[in-house]
């Protein structure tokens, strides 16, 4: 198969391996099953970015979604804003942005830069995914430049195994996510190989507008054009799927194995 038959071909390929592969229930499909989806990210701004118009898909058709924020991201504060003011600024900015899409944000208040992994987060990630329950949980992908994120990645591993763990003794009973699945980030892009993707077109629009609370989603705290990258991102994953817009994960390597008695 060459580029331009793969090209005509990949909708329908695609839109298939979505519904066998994927337990983010619903894409493609309207008759499944809307899940409980929580997104774990490092910072705010990543929540949003690259996992928000996930979140709001799921919502938009009857499920649930919850971001966790490990910090609110305050380092990434411009020079004329201090820090602190700036942590909180956003934080206003997640809760009016999760309040648009419908979604829950919840806070761990590590530093921004200095998320440690250890015991400790891991457990105060596991405790929150034995909380909400949800179905599928959403992270960084491990090839990452930022520290933060690298630890992210590595905290939610542990804690998806802890939190399903009979024996490990919690204020809250055990609960198994079913499905992990790693966000496209521009600062995750080592290795990262996509395997789903997601039709966001429903909630194109709001997902941009819960986005736009971030000062820095339109270059206004640092160089990177967010708004142009995501929003150009959408499309071009939505050609190669058959989408108009489409966001894309990639699946945790569990999850890759096929059992089949024959081709
Ligand atoms: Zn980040």
């Amino acid at each position: 198969m060459d580029r331009r038959s793969f090209a005509q071909s990949v909708g329908g390929v695609v839109a298939l391996s979505v519904l066998v592969r994927s337990s983010v229930r619903g894409e493609a499909s309207s008759d499944s099953a809307p899940s409980m989806v929580m997104a774990i990210a490092a910072h705010p701004g990543d929540g949003l970015f690259t996992m928000g118009a996930i979140l709001a898909q799921q919502i938009a058709r009857g499920g649930t979604g919850v971001l966790l924020n490990l910090s609110v991201g305050e380092r990434g504060a411009p020079k004329d804003i201090p820090v602190q003011h700036y942590g909180e600024m956003q934080r206003t900015a997640t809760q009016k942005a999760a309040q648009l899409l419908g979604a829950e944000a919840i806070f761990l208040a590590y530093p921004d830069a200095e998320i440690p992994f250890n015991e400790e987060s891991t457990l105060a990630v596991c405790d929150a995914i034995r909380q909400y329950k949800p179905d599928a949980v959403i992270t960084h992908w491990s090839g990452s430049w930022h520290k933060d994120h690298q630890n992210c990645h590595l905290i939610v591993r542990d804690a998806v195994f802890y939190a399903g763990l009979e024996t490990l003794e919690r204020s809250r009973p055990a609960h198994s996510v079913s499905k992990v699945f790693y966000a496209e980030n521009w600062e995750d892009a080592d290795n990262f190989v996509p395997d789903t993707y997601l039709d966001i077109e429903a909630v194109y629009e709001k997902w941009l507008q819960a986005c736009d609370f971030y000062p820095m989603w339109r270059g206004q705290t640092g160089f990177f054009r967010y708004n142009d990258y995501y929003s150009a991102l959408s499309i071009m994953r939505g050609c190669l799927s058959g989408f108009k817009h489409a966001v894309t994960l990639m699946s945790d390597t569990s999850q890759r194995m096929s059992r089949l008695r024959s081709l």
